[in-house]
């Protein structure tokens, strides 16, 4: 997945640009910057590659969706449904507004399950976040008929899976918002980075200026500027943006590489009966950034993630043992270990973590290996590794 393997003379190119006149900033500087304007246009770019009318570039991935809330007007004590495998980023950029991070259960396409989601709405709920974990998506389908039968909003964080596509759409132009993640270890990267992806003119506008301490970019004198409502700094820099615009034109090609790997570590592993694959929705096409897998049993799967070890087969993860990424080892969650103190309503919020099992998650997580597709790999490379993979499950399952 990481754009950052085929990094080359495309980003320099970019990145010199921006150096040569020295205006780092996104904002203003009209006249020094001898026309460039990274920032600008690679939110241009990216209305058009993932077919949204507008693309706002923040600071990062975790500020994308809380930006993304802030600009639907979700709050103090409002309740957002979110998987409980995920990253950390999902649940922090909700409590960072004083909103409530509300866990349910995923199915067997690593993403959430749409009866656990019918089933934790209240009357808080504002929104249904779904995480399109591991380069394939949540079931948009089933849960765009929840979120219109109760009137919610469908947040997509397609982070981990920029250049698949639903139905022929991009994944995060399906819902009302979506947000994605450059940080340097992402399919496209600008070294940090996030982008909020709208249909919306409300939402769009809400999170420029909120991005920008509020600022209402009007005009050509920044200082002149009026501040229509509270904002914050979330911004990104011109550096970061010309790298991700250079990523940005390569999403093709990357995807096609992946998709090449994919189908060769994929071809190998069907041949082992015990092997199953996640499930994709009708109508999804992966970004093929990973290929995730089950085995029978947590046994099975911990010998099978250690064999892979041993064997020197790196970037597959066992996530059921991972602590960013699954709701068992997010302890400083359930005991609310912040810095500051939160309000009653967060801490009240946030009880039903205490006793809630995800014993339906369990049952998927425990069982999977999610191995991370490089670009970089020649193709005797893939299948080298894939007949290693092949063979550390044969030796476990014989
Ligand atoms: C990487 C990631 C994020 C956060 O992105 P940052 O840019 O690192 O803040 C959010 N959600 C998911 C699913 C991610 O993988």
């Amino acid at each position: 997945m990481p754009g950052f393997e085929l990094f080359g003379d495309k980003e320099r190119k970019e990145l010199n640009d921006v150096l040569e006149n020295g205006v780092l900033m996104r904002y203003g500087f009209d006249g020094m910057r001898n026309g460039h304007w990274k920032a600008k246009d690679f939110e241009r770019e990216l209305e058009q590659t993932l077919q949204v009318k507008h693309a706002q570039l923040v600071s990062s991935g975790t500020a994308a969706v809380t930006i993304a809330l802030a600009s639907a007007g979700i709050g103090a004590g409002d309740e957002i449904i979110m998987p409980c495998f995920t990253f950390v980023a999902s649940f922090e950029a909700i409590m960072m507004l004083g909103a409530i991070p509300v866990l349910v259960d995923i199915d067997d396409t690593l993403t959430l399950n749409p009866e656990a989601v019918e089933e934790a709405i209240t009357p808080k709920t504002k929104a249904i976040m779904p995480v399109h974990m591991c380069g394939s998506m949540a079931n948009l389908d089933a849960l765009q008929n929840i979120c219109k039968k109760h009137n919610l909003l469908l947040i997509e964080d397609s982070s981990q899976a920029t250049g698949a596509t639903y139905n022929g759409k991009p994944l995060g132009s399906i819902g009302d918002i979506g947000c994605l993640s450059l940080d340097f270890v992402k399919i496209i990267t600008s070294g940090e980075g996030g982008v909020i992806l709208t249909n919306n003119e409300n939402y769009y506008r809400n999170s420029d200026h909120y991005s920008d301490h509020g600022h209402d970019h009007v005009g050509d004198d920044r200082g002149a500027e009026s501040h229509p409502f509270l904002g914050y700094n979330f911004r990104n820099s011109e550096l970061h943006a010309a790298v991700g615009l250079a990523q940005l034109r390569r999403l093709d090609e990357f995807v096609a590489i992946q998709k090449k790997n994919y189908n060769i570590i994929k071809e190998e592993l069907s041949k082992i009966d015990v092997v199953t694959f996640r499930t994709v929705p009708d109508g999804g096409e992966e970004s093929y950034s990973f290929i995730s897998f089950f085995l029978p049993d947590l046994e099975t799967t911990k010998k099978v993630a250690n064999a892979f070890k041993t064997e020197g087969i790196d970037a597959c993860f066992h996530y059921y043992d991972n602590n960013w990424h699954y709701i068992r080892k997010w302890q400083h969650l359930v005991d609310l270990k912040t810095l500051y103190p939160l309000s009653d309503e967060v801490k009240k919020g946030l009880e039903y973590l205490k006793d809630k099992s995800f014993e339906r998650s369990d049952y998927f997580i425990a069982r999977n290996i999610s191995c991370l597709i490089k670009l970089s790999w020649t193709e005797d490379e893939v299948r080298q590794r894939a007949k290693i993979m092949a063979e550390c499950i044969g030796s476990v399952v014989d």
